[in-house]
């Protein structure tokens, strides 16, 4: 199966996507087509959502000097650190679009690999900004959406053709 990125005007990345109840197959046959993308684009997270299918599973890179990608199944923020840092951030959903988003720096998060296995990860810095942008794909938000009023229109004035 390829795969393809959605793009931002696709409906897809507005809504919520789905818990996955069971690791099949099927799972980790999505979960090698996702890291196959990833190492195409050169990117360093996904989100079920940004290929088309609307389930709760991200791909990660946790440290950018390795290429090295785990698969998040069901995340779940249990924690975020109260102190926040403002970082440009992309989305491969959003080719050349680049934008300074607020996110907290430290965060907690809980999920299940591929075995079947809960894993718990404590993420600081660039991989917890990565989490946040992906976990928020799974609830249908866009990093466009984290900025605050003013930031917003005058991102939708320069990029008119997006849909916001
Ligand atoms: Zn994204």
């Amino acid at each position: 199966m390829k795969l393809e990125i959605k793009k931002f005007n696709e409906n897809i990345l507005r809504v919520k996507a789905e818990e996955i109840k069971e690791i099949t197959d099927e799972t980790k046959q999505i979960v090698l087509d996702m890291v196959e993308i990833l190492k195409e684009k050169q990117g360093i997270g996904l989100a079920g959502p940004q290929v088309g299918i609307s389930k709760r599973i991200i791909i990660v890179q946790p440290d950018p000097r390795h290429l090295k990608f785990i698969a998040l199944i069901n995340p779940k923020t249990i924690k975020k650190g109260k102190e926040t840092e403002m970082q440009e951030e992309g989305c491969l959903s959003f080719p050349g679009i680049f934008l300074k988003i607020k996110r907290a720096r430290e965060i907690e998060v809980e999920a299940i690999n591929i075995e079947g296995k809960k894993i718990n990860i404590k993420a600081k810095g660039v991989f917890a900004r990565l989490l946040q942008h992906e976990i928020d794909h799974l609830n249908g938000t866009l990093f466009f959406n984290r900025l605050n009023f003013l930031e917003r229109v005058n991102f939708k004035l320069k990029h008119l053709n997006l849909r916001i």
